[in-house]
């Protein structure tokens, strides 16, 4: 009999289905009307967006800058697409490095104050790559609670031992250095601004206890460049601990306006990651109008540091409001500013609430948080206006007075 003869029914479906149409959650959401996920924007990523042929105010982006519509961005974007076409067909190893890659992580290791860069496709397969090639059998990634999930896949994808510490916590970091060999290797990865509560690592202890403890230190610097230290560095700047700092790690889908990221470290780091990194070695280059998106954005976050000052100024505007309204904002001390919630379902229900109300946020729940910890993550941006803000602050109050949490 062919293959094609065969009529698929239901008792001949392989197994490995059952447990896939089983999955049921997203189901049940939609069907609540409260499912807060793939909402499908029509524009830009502006302050305001289109969502349902309706504009609403965008409090849920980590465009922290307000470049990824900025029309100097767009232009460089499209002159590079104009220049190299629309993707490189291939890894950097092979046929995908162009000039305009070696450019941009040229001024990104001068940015960051490192001496040299590699880009990946995305931050998150730098972060998988790096951890996957660096630490190897015998030694220990060491990663706070809280990393980002490309970290903790980075130390699932490498052969050596995953030990978690409590969130930003040096006391508990200590006890895990403590139990481990002096001589044994040890990377320890932090995200400088955690991407969900908006705290800020506390490199300096963290430091001081890496170096104790024969460990070196990477920082994932996601929500912290354009945001932290004295040119938008990240926060291993913020402190001055650049040189300390032995590994760097950027993504350029926040302030940087585009897609991609990076890992900025001595040479023989980076010489290292060109023949080992398999994100790297295996996947397709970045295409040349996200390099040119992010060198513009690069050259107008140094030229234009009223930009960041516009961003803590509304940062400090939507926070006080927040909390003069009675809302708890954690820890944070960044522009991810998150409301405390606590149940799931009230979580999706406050959310839908306030898109209703013309205000766009992001839901945080389980595994992104512990159970009944779950959070409405609000990010500022450098181009929301006072107004915009107390037009949401506004809603927020509303939708948290008639459900209850205020
Ligand atoms: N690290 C952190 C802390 C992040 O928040 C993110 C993105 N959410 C990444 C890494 C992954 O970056 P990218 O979006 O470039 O893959």
């Amino acid at each position: 009999m062919d293959v094609s003869d065969r009529v698929r029914t239901n008792e001949s479906r392989p197994s490995l289905f059952n447990r896939i149409s089983e999955f049921e959650d997203s189901r049940i959401v939609k069907n609540l009307g409260l499912y807060p996920y793939f909402r499908e924007l029509g524009s830009e990523q502006g302050t305001t967006v289109r969502l349902d042929g309706k504009d609403v105010l965008m409090l849920g982006s980590n465009s922290y800058l307000g470049l990824t519509n900025d029309k100097r961005v767009m232009e460089a974007a499209k002159n590079a697409l104009d220049r190299y076409g629309s993707g490189c067909a291939g890894s950097r190893f092979l046929n995908g490095t162009l000039d305009i890659h070696a450019e941009l992580e040229k001024e990104l290791a001068e940015f960051v104050g490192k001496d040299a860069a590699l880009l990946f496709s995305t931050g998150f397969m730098a972060n998988q790559g790096l951890i996957a090639s660096v630490v190897q059998r015998g030694d220990y990634l060491i990663t706070d609670r809280c990393d980002h999930a490309s970290i903790i896949d980075g130390g699932l994808l490498c052969f050596g031992r995953m030990i978690r510490f409590e969130h930003n916590d040096p006391t508990s970091l200590e006890e895990v250095l403590e139990s481990l060999p002096y001589e044994s290797n040890k990377l320890i990865v932090m995200d400088g601004v955690f991407s969900m509560d908006g705290d800020i690592a506390r490199l300096p202890e963290i430091i001081t206890l890496a170096r104790e403890h024969n460990a070196a230190v990477m920082v994932d610097e996601a929500h912290a460049i354009g945001v932290l230290g004295p040119n938008g560095e990240g926060s291993a700047a913020h402190f001055g601990l650049t040189r300390e700092t032995d590994i760097i790690m950027g993504t350029f889908s926040k302030a940087l306006a585009s897609v991609g990221g990076f890992i900025a470290g001595d040479e023989d780091l980076i010489e290292y990651l060109k023949h080992h990194a398999r994100a790297l070695i295996f996947s397709a280059s970045l295409p040349a109008p996200n390099c040119a998106a992010v060198l513009e954005a690069l050259r107008i976050l140094r030229s234009e540091p009223e930009r960041r000052e516009k961003l803590w100024n509304n940062t400090r505007r939507m926070s006080e409001g927040l909390q003069n309204l009675g809302f708890d904002v954690g820890l944070s001390e960044t522009p991810v500013l998150p409301i405390l919630v606590g149940d799931m379902m009230l979580t999706f229900k406050m959310c839908m609430r306030l898109q209703e109300c013309g205000v766009f946020v992001n839901p945080v729940v389980p595994p992104a948080v512990r159970k009944n910890q779950s959070l409405i993550r609000i990010s500022l941006m450098a181009t929301h206006s006072a107004e915009e803000i107390d037009t949401a602050l506004n809603s927020i109050g509303k939708v948290g007075r008639e459900l209850g949490l205020i």
